[in-house]
């Protein structure tokens, strides 16, 4: 049987996952959030106390490490780590971590294996252009950074962070020029997605309008 796919990419804080979840609900998709996955990856090599962090020689773990999402929560070796990923230390080192050719095989490999079993929406950076090129529908989302930077802060703010609205207009400006300059697979557009600028639509709007383009797709 061929699955359905959805991909949702774009930068931090575009509202990739908040929409991706709310859709996934709606109409009964699972849901793929392989950010939590590089995060996850990232956990584990910062506790393994992994000296440099930028050498993929250091990643053979990954092949002995089991991620799996129970109940919209990321699992990491039975364990699960969905607070400890969103951590200002995890968040610091994952663009780097995700820019090593060999842990991105690894979880794109994951990632087109989890698409082949359930009928899927995917979020990320290069779900689009790399991961499901052959999605039914490809969505890239955008906002300011004043707008995206905000939302995170909202979201860090609720999980106790003190970081402020500067370091976190910081963070994400420094994420996104790493993510979209890297050597492989930088966040991009792909050409046939269909662009939305979120900076002025609810959570409820995006969605609504991504899964009427979904339904449109599916009476071709
Ligand atoms: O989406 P989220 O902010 O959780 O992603 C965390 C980081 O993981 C991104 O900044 C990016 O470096 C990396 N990532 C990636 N490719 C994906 C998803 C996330 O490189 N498909």
């Amino acid at each position: 049987m061929k699955y359905s796919a959805i991909a949702i990419d774009g930068p931090a804080g575009s509202g990739k996952s908040t929409v991706a979840k709310s859709i996934a609900r709606t109409i009964g998709f699972t849901y793929i959030d392989t950010g939590a996955m590089y995060r996850a990856i990232t956990l584990k090599a910062l506790e393994l106390n992994i000296s440099d962090l930028g050498d993929e020689k250091n990643y053979e773990f990954i092949n002995d490490t089991r991620l799996d999402f129970i109940d919209g929560k990321m699992h990491m070796d039975g364990r699960d780590v969905s607070k400890e990923i969103r951590s200002e230390e995890v968040v610091k080192h994952v663009s780097l971590v995700s820019s090593l050719l060999y842990v991105r095989e690894a979880l794109v490999r994951e990632q087109r294996n989890l698409a082949k079993r359930a009928n899927v929406i995917m979020d990320g950076r290069d779900i689009g252009t790399n991961v499901l090129t052959d999605a039914d529908l490809k969505i890239y989302l955008t906002a300011k950074v004043e707008v995206r930077a905000y939302r995170r802060y909202l979201e860090l703010k609720d999980a106790g962070s003190t970081m402020t609205l500067d370091d976190v207009i910081n963070d994400v400006i420094r994420r996104d020029t790493y993510d979209s300059t890297r050597k492989h697979n930088p966040l991009r557009k792909a050409e046939d997605a269909i662009e939305i600028d979120t900076s002025s639509l609810t959570i409820e709007e995006i969605s609504q309008m991504i899964i009427n383009l979904f339904k449109e797709l599916k009476h071709e």
